[in-house]
């Protein structure tokens, strides 16, 4: 699995100039064309302006929360990969950044290697191709995921996914009925080389349950069960044919 394109656009959301020189060098000589905001109201601009391929955020702005500039570049520009950048040590500011529209965070301080893997698993489309194959939409029950369209639908109705939402869930309907580990989950929508905290895997499936399970209740059928497998991971359960 590749990425399909060298270059990509990035925005980096930074206000400290000796880490926002550094990345911005760091990143341009890997092939990337980046822009800098030094403030949140400038990052806003900048989405408004032209579409990005990802966006680094630091969480510590000087003007806006970073939290609410991810909120907000999330829903000017659905289908970004944001990634945010935080020197804070508590565990909530993450899952608060990942429910704002985050797909993933790294911790200050990181090394550009780990920063560089990150980004190369979050730009390539290679799990999508993959998952694709015949062009035929995975279906489990009620639920239909279009890898190839990136639609999915549960019991006829369009559900609205983040990126990596739904990246999480093709790979669940792909190995519908199996018990998938996390390090398997984490390898195959996130990258092969993950550094990191898995916490990211549990904060998607939380997401991903409850918008099956309000996209089930609109559509009136019953939501697809993830299953939690302790000290394991995840499986995406087939439900039982109905016998009428
Ligand atoms: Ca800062």
């Amino acid at each position: 699995m590749r990425s399909v394109k060298g270059m990509a656009e990035l925005l980096l959301v930074e206000d400290d100039p000796v880490i926002g020189s550094a990345l911005r060098d760091s990143l341009g000589s890997y092939g990337h064309r980046v822009r800098w905001a030094r403030t949140g109201t400038q990052a806003l601009q900048y989405v408004a302006e032209a579409r990005a391929d990802l966006v680094l955020v630091d969480l510590g702005l000087p003007d806006l929360d970073g939290i609410e500039v991810t909120r907000r570049i999330r829903e000017a520009q659905p289908d970004v990969v944001i990634v945010v950048l935080t020197a804070r040590r508590e565990e909530i500011d993450v899952v608060v950044a990942l429910d704002a529209g985050a797909d993933d965070y790294l911790t200050k301080p990181f090394r550009l290697a780990e920063l560089q893997a990150r980004l190369r698993a979050h730009l390539r489309r290679g799990l999508a191709r993959e998952l694709a194959g015949d062009g035929r939409p995975l279906a489990v029950g009620p639920l239909e995921v279009d890898v190839a369209a990136r639609r999915c639908r549960l019991g006829g109705s369009e559900v609205e996914l983040r990126p990596k939402e739904f990246d999480l869930l093709a790979r669940l309907c792909a190995g519908a009925g199996e018990a998938l580990s996390r390090e398997t989950l984490m390898a195959d929508v996130w990258d092969e080389h993950w550094f990191g905290s898995s916490k990211t895997l549990d904060v998607h499936v939380g997401a991903l349950r409850r918008r099956l399970a309000a996209a089930a209740v609109a559509a009136s059928c019953e939501p697809p069960a993830i299953a939690t497998l302790r000290g394991h991971g995840y499986r995406l359960e087939r439900p039982e044919p109905t016998g009428t």
